[in-house]
């Protein structure tokens, strides 16, 4: 499980993160909901390694990823990360993207194939393996970001906004493609989103945020049915 205890984030004194206390089981899929600028991304940045944290420690299993005194780098945490802008290689095909972190890796080259074939399958691209990105609509581009992030089989897949550039349509096939992702892999997946429709449909557990705190953690459920105050009730599009 990844454990984050009393996770706290200030930047030159500011606090972002308050006191930040959750459990993610493992295999869970775990939306972090909130308005703009209320510290998701930073969160979702001290999970990746990007951050450190200012208070507090992140826990994987048995391991420390940070506190004060401990801190394991980004390329040793093994987490897949697809970040809103999804920045493929444009002079790669779609195969030689989702081969590169196999290739940094210095996967053997049998099993690289076969680890490739089997992500573009999970994402439906197959067909689509030898194209350059710049031929791919932007929804099958994100499908081969989501590929990328899962060919070193993660435990842990972090996804910041990752249908933000998409319209309305591409959103809903995304978001089955995503719900597909999660069933085969099994992975825990942390994910950032601001639209609560979107957390609502795809999350076991959202944690609801805002102004770096926690207001609510609980299944989608328990957040329609018992909101904690009238800020998420309306937040969670409930009204009063
Ligand atoms: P959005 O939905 O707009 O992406 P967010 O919830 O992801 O917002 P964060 O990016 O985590 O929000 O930012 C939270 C707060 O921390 C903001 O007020 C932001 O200005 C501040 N912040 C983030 N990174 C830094 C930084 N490197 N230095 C200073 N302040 C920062
Ligand atoms: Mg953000």
């Amino acid at each position: 499980r990844l454990i984050l205890d009393g996770v706290e984030k200030s930047f030159h004194g500011a606090p972002v993160v308050k006191d930040l206390n959750l459990t993610i089981e493992p295999g869970e899929f775990v939306a972090l909901l909130g308005p703009s600028g209320c510290g998701k991304s930073t969160i979702l940045r001290m999970l990746a390694g990007f951050e450190s944290v200012s208070e507090g420690q992140i826990i994987h299993g048995d391991e420390c990823l940070s506190s004060m005194t401990c801190h394991v780098p980004t390329e040793e945490r093994n987490f897949g990360m697809v970040f809103q802008s999804y920045a493929l290689w444009p002079h790669m095909t779609v195969k030689e993207n989702v081969a590169y972190p196999l290739k940094v890796q210095k996967t053997p080259m049998a099993e690289r194939r076969k680890r490739v074939k089997e992500a573009l399958e999970i994402v439906q691209l197959e067909e689509y393996a030898d194209r350059l990105p710049a031929q791919l609509s932007g929804g099958q581009r994100q499908r081969v970001a989501l590929a990328r992030s899962l060919v070193t089989e993660p435990d842990v897949v972090l996804f910041d906004e990752p249908l933000a550039n998409l319209d309305r349509h591409l959103r809903a096939t995304m978001e089955e493609t995503f719900r597909a992702f999660h069933k085969r892999t099994g992975a825990t997946m942390v994910y950032v989103t601001h639209d609560q429709s979107e957390a609502m449909s795809l999350a076991d557990k959202i944690a609801v945020l805002k102004k770096g705190q926690l207001v609510q953690w609980g299944t989608p459920q328990e957040l329609y049915a018992t909101p904690k105050n009238t800020w998420l009730a309306n937040f969670i599009g409930r009204g009063s």
